[in-house]
């Protein structure tokens, strides 16, 4: 029996979010927020805490998005990481886990 996750939108998600980061369109604007040029628009990523918000319609119907998880993998970056609160920290590296595994982040 297969399970219902949703692998390939998270695979697809994962795959984007890095190429956002590698043509570097992905940008810090302030403590809260960041600016994230996608394919198909320019969104504004909110974040408080390990809660990772986007304006995009994809995030408003899945709950994540390629421009949040890029946000999300560039706050994993080591640099970026060290500013952390480790239990923010923490719970970040689980979210990424729950969104490899096809699965809804909290
Ligand atoms: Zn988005």
């Amino acid at each position: 029996m297969r399970k219902r996750v949703d692998r390939d939108y998270s695979d697809k998600v994962l795959q984007k979010a890095d190429k956002l980061i590698r043509e570097g369109r992905v940008m810090k604007i302030s403590e809260q927020f960041f600016y994230v040029i996608g394919d198909h628009g320019k969104y504004f990523v909110d974040v408080k805490g390990s809660s990772i918000r986007c304006n995009c319609p994809g995030f408003k119907n899945r709950g994540f998005c390629s421009h949040s998880v890029a946000v999300l993998l560039t706050m994993l970056r080591e640099d970026y990481a060290k500013t952390l609160d480790a239990a923010v920290k923490k719970r970040l590296q689980e979210n990424l886990e729950l969104i490899k595994r096809g699965e809804f982040p909290r």
